[in-house]
């Protein structure tokens, strides 16, 4: 099983893709924020599992 992934998330203030780690043995939802690597903008990520594990990441923005 894997325990750990590189995720993609897009900056919703300039639109560049960004790499996220993440710790795939942490249960439920994880809710965070992180800077952009370009426009340096925090934006809110939220990172879901569904029943199959699932994982989905979602970015939004931080003053949203
Ligand atoms: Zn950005």
């Amino acid at each position: 099983m894997q325990t750990d992934d590189d995720l993609v998330w897009i900056c919703q203030y300039c639109g560049i893709h960004n790499t996220v780690w993440l710790d795939l043995t942490i249960e439920g939802k994880q809710d965070f924020m992180e800077e952009c690597r370009i426009c340096c903008r925090p934006n809110r990520i939220i990172i879901t599992k569904d029943n199959k594990d699932n994982v989905f990441i979602e970015a939004r923005p931080s003053d949203e």
